[in-house]
């Protein structure tokens, strides 16, 4: 005769766990609130990235309404172009590409046109919406803004990209000189919070990236910023960068998840599970819901197989490579998407 496992007093059957410990957070009624117009609170952020992985389904499914009222089931791909690797004189600490780095990276001034060009066709051609040109650089050199100054209409000429330039600290001329050539975008991202920022990176502060996203707010550009976690910063910085983005009205939320590299000063820091990264997608959603958000670099590692989850809230990814690290296959990004019936959105025109 079979055992009754379920008879008071004998033991649970092999494989079952313990009742899920779900909270009380009211995401929905926060995001009924978001979609009437009004805002979540720090105080409710925090309850975000705190809540247990057993709410996580219930916070997607609130996050997933914000992202449908201002994006459907759309989802943008952006490709990056590392027109020029290595040889940065500052000190980001979570960046192969920096001058304390001993990470074996490319060492490369900025391409010649024909290499460029050959990047924005392969960008075009696996359906980006966005060319991004990013240097490692403090800021752009005269020749460096020469070549962009000279590439980006060419580009946008033959391919009909959007040109996101990331070049590192703009000055107001040159922030002028990039929206006269046509570029679309500026990517310089706020990577943490304001508190936390100088444990990251001594050679700069917070205040001159601040600016420089002021410069190209003021030259008509618009604003791409986001950051990275999983770098020891805490809930609170997190949050504290997530509000600043929604102050300054960025329009495109880059996320990022320490992909720690070794012969960086971050080398082996692994802190994060793919419950946090979806958690923190999510907390950006609620405070940020009319925003394009991009699961950026780190995803394959840190989301691994949740990535598809993701995209509940967020509606963006980069396709292809990193700057310097490898991105998974296009055509798998391209399953996924098919799989989860969102559709990508394509090009300048839509
Ligand atoms: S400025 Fe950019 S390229 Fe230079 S070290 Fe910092 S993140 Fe890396």
């Amino acid at each position: 005769m079979a055992t009754d496992l379920t008879t008071p007093g004998t033991s649970a059957p092999a494989g079952s766990s313990a009742p899920p410990s779900t909270s009380a957070v009211p995401f929905d009624a926060w995001a009924d609130r978001i979609l009437d117009g009004g805002e979540l609170t720090r105080d409710e952020a925090k309850q975000i990235l705190e809540s247990p992985d057993d709410d996580l389904l219930r916070l997607l499914s609130a996050g997933f309404r914000l992202r449908q009222q201002h994006f459907g089931k759309t989802v943008q791909l952006y490709f990056l172009m590392n027109a020029k690797s290595g040889l940065c004189p500052e000190d980001c600490h979570y960046c192969s590409q920096s001058k304390i780095s001993e990470a074996p990276v490319p060492k490369y001034n900025i391409l010649k046109r024909d290499a460029l060009m050959d990047a924005a066709k392969v960008a075009a051609e696996r359906g980006a919406k966005t060319y991004c040109l990013v240097i490692s650089a403090r800021g752009p050199n005269e020749r460096e803004m020469k070549a962009v100054e000279e590439i980006v209409p060419e580009i946008k000429k033959q391919y009909g990209l959007d040109i996101c330039a990331c070049l590192g600290l703009l000055s107001k001329e040159q922030a002028d000189r990039l929206k006269a050539c046509g570029v679309d975008r500026v990517n310089h991202n706020l990577n943490t919070g304001e508190e936390y920022y100088a444990e990251i990176c001594t050679t700069h502060t917070y205040a001159d990236r601040v600016q420089t996203l002021r410069h190209v707010r003021d030259a008509g550009m618009e604003m791409c910023s986001g950051g990275i976690i999983g770098m020891g910063e805490t809930y609170d910085d997190i949050i504290s960068m997530a509000f600043d983005l929604k102050e300054l009205g960025v329009q495109s939320i880059p996320l990022n998840f320490l992909n720690s590299i070794d012969g960086t000063p971050l080398e082996g820091k692994k802190d994060l599970s793919p419950q946090d990264c979806l958690r923190a997608l999510a907390m950006f959603r609620f405070v940020n819901p009319s925003r394009e958000l991009r699961i950026s670099g780190g995803r394959e590692i840190h989301l691994r197989t949740l990535q598809p989850l993701g995209l509940y809230v967020a509606n963006s990814v980069f396709v292809g490579d990193y700057l310097t690290t490898k991105g998974q296959a296009p055509d798998e990004d391209y399953q996924m998407i098919k799989d989860l019936g969102f559709e990508v959105t394509t090009s300048v025109g839509e």
